[in-house]
């Protein structure tokens, strides 16, 4: 659109509402029509259309996290299912990574250790000492079990807990 289209007194800005309106109207009205042509432009045009979103989010980086914060759930499904059918992909690309980003890491581990020292320690004792359970205590799972604490300063006194439940316990405790 021009200047001229847009300035206050155009065409467009005096009958604004009217247009929208027959625009919501026309969209309502034949809205399959439209989604199945642009499922047609899209699958015929694919490499034109990605590279189009891409420049557009390059351009727009202020957009990038409201559409995080507006599609949060569907996003953390997609890249969870997207890490599951490609397993061996996000394994090497997160150990590369992690190769290129040593120092990084290393200062993130020791981060980590000196905050949560007394509950590392305590994982570390109970590791050692005490035999994981052959299923979850909350749910009867036997997948991914894994030792948790309710009490760090007793590093003895371990609950054996599927993944899924350990997470659950911590989220309720309010410390993920
Ligand atoms: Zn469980
Ligand atoms: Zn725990």
């Amino acid at each position: 659109m021009n200047s001229l289209m847009l300035g206050k007194n155009s065409y467009y800005q005096r009958n604004r509402e009217k247009i929208l309106e027959q625009k919501r109207m026309y969209y309502a009205n034949n809205v399959d029509k439209i989604l199945t042509q642009r499922q047609e432009y899209y699958q015929s045009n694919t490499d034109k259309c990605k590279k189009k979103a891409t420049k557009w989010r390059r351009e727009h980086p202020e957009y990038r996290h409201e559409y995080h914060v507006a599609h949060k759930e569907r996003q953390n499904i997609l890249s969870h299912q997207y890490r599951l059918n490609h397993r061996k992909e996000t394994k090497k690309m997160s150990r590369e990574w992690r190769q290129n980003h040593i120092e990084g890491v290393k200062k993130y581990r020791l981060q980590y250790y000196q905050a949560h020292k007394i509950e590392a320690l305590a994982e570390c004792k109970a590791y050692r000492k005490i035999p994981i359970e052959s299923m979850c205590e909350s749910c009867g799972g036997t997948d991914g079990l894994e030792r948790h604490h309710s009490v760090y300063s007793k590093p003895l006194i371990v609950t054996t807990l599927c993944r899924s439940c350990h997470k659950k316990v911590h989220v309720q405790k309010g410390n993920t």
